[in-house]
């Protein structure tokens, strides 16, 4: 199809898109190209919510007014600040309220589960993770393995994907589990992998986890605000997430932890690190030695929160609010498939590592181009240099992730026709 040809049936369906209005909420990347450029990088770095700069004046204006008298009074008192995030959080993560809490950044809430979740135990010591694990994850379960006095080499198992295959099916994790169940601590899997982009079955992960007799955390780092999730009915003892990805909270922006109900009233089966800020709110300040949790998630705190990375995360949250995780869903699969649709023609210069069944992956399209990783690279380069935001992801793969929130239709063909020059050029 030629450019003007595309670009007239993709501003169709834009014009019929009923969350088209959103994008005008975000501030877009200014451009080099006349047409400014095309955003599809949302999986590493979500735009700016327009109402984000008000926010954090807001709490600027607080510090400067009142000072020390913002902890308790203004329009979002600092103490009680993370109250504000529990609702939206659950209705993203499929959570009860008292289940989460926003804190941290997502590897430090990492291993503040793992302290609390695993603990090895005579032969039931290993962690399993994806081999290709998003590094900080994997950095974080072997130096927890260590820290407990035992072998990273033995302890830590990384399931890689049969043999030739970028994707990893569940049916591995399952497999693994029913032959070296008792050996198994703990399972950490992604909810969607960051380089491939799939999406995992995560009940289906928990019950085999749960089934012999190991527990299971998630990581929601590219999950989270990218599509719907049910932690709590699929069985999830803890999970973790960053909010500076498809939740637009900014960079180094505030993360947040999921930790099941039936844990927070039983207890969790390792130690809890503790601080003042996960102390029961209404004696915190009295400052005694002996601490009394607060109820639900937020026990999990240990600091005062950072206000600044904080308050962004409130201009966003709003907006998944108004469209709804559902909505933004449908429209993402219609996003993604269109883009995999005009890519298609491409077939033999550019392979999907990414499942093509929407249900096995959220917006991002994970490429590789055919010729090896120099000439994927020089492809990424030209479809920089088009005015394409997307990322490179060594050893040689190219992602770009249209998000519902602020992409338009019309995004994915600009972004689809540039790929197209840069691969035939
Ligand atoms: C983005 C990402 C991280 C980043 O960790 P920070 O602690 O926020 O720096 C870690 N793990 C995964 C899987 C990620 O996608």
């Amino acid at each position: 199809m030629n450019p003007e040809v595309l670009e007239q049936a993709a501003r169709e369906r834009d014009a019929a898109d009923p969350l088209r209005g959103f994008r005008a909420r975000f501030a877009l990347p200014q451009a080099a190209g006349a047409d400014g450029p095309v955003y599809l990088c949302g999986h590493s770095l979500g735009l700016m919510p327009l109402a984000a700069r008000a926010l954090v004046t807001e709490e600027l204006d607080a510090w400067a007014q009142r000072a020390v008298e913002g902890h308790e009074s203004g329009a979002r008192p600092w103490i009680p600040y993370h109250e504000n995030f529990a609702v939206p959080l659950a209705a993203l993560t499929g959570a009860h309220p008292d289940e989460v809490v926003a804190m941290n950044s997502l590897t430090a809430n990492l291993h503040f589960m793992l302290a609390a979740f695993y603990r090895p135990r005579g032969t039931r010591r290993r962690i399993v993770i994806e081999a290709g694990a998003f590094s900080s994850d994997r950095h974080a379960v072997a130096s927890q393995i260590a820290w407990h006095g035992l072998d990273p080499q033995a302890d830590l198992v990384e399931l890689t994907p049969a043999s030739g295959a970028d994707l990893i099916e569940e049916s591995a994790i399952e497999a693994y589990l029913a032959q070296h169940g008792p050996q198994v601590a703990l399972v950490l899997w992604p909810s969607v992998q960051f380089r491939t982009g799939q999406v995992f079955d995560t009940a289906r992960i928990a019950g085999a986890a749960h089934a012999c007799g190991a527990l299971v955390g998630f990581d929601l780092a590219h999950g989270i605000g990218n599509l719907p999730h049910r932690l709590h009915a699929d069985q999830a003892d803890f999970a973790v997430w960053c909010s500076y990805k498809y939740l637009n909270a900014g960079p180094g922006a505030i993360g947040g932890a999921f930790v099941h109900r039936r844990h927070l009233t039983a207890g969790v089966p390792g130690t809890r690190l503790e601080g003042w800020w996960g102390h029961e709110e209404r004696t915190r300040f009295l400052m005694e030695p002996k601490f009394t949790a607060a109820a639900g998630a937020a026990a999990f705190q240990v600091s005062n929160p950072p206000i600044l990375a904080a308050a962004p995360l409130l201009a966003s949250l709003a907006l998944f609010g108004e469209a709804g995780i559902e909505p933004l869903r449908r429209k993402s699969i219609a996003l993604t498939a269109w883009l995999e649709e005009l890519l298609a023609p491409l077939s033999g210069l550019v392979s999907l590592i990414t499942p093509t069944d929407p249900a096995r992956r959220g917006c991002q399209l994970s490429l590789r181009i055919a010729g090896g990783a120099q000439r994927g690279r020089e492809v990424f380069e030209r479809l920089t240099r088009a005015g394409v935001v997307g990322d490179w992801r060594a050893p040689d793969v190219i992602r770009l992730a249209p998000v519902p929130l602020y992409n338009s239709f019309l995004d994915v063909a600009r972004g689809a026709v540039a790929l197209t020059r840069a691969v035939r050029a």
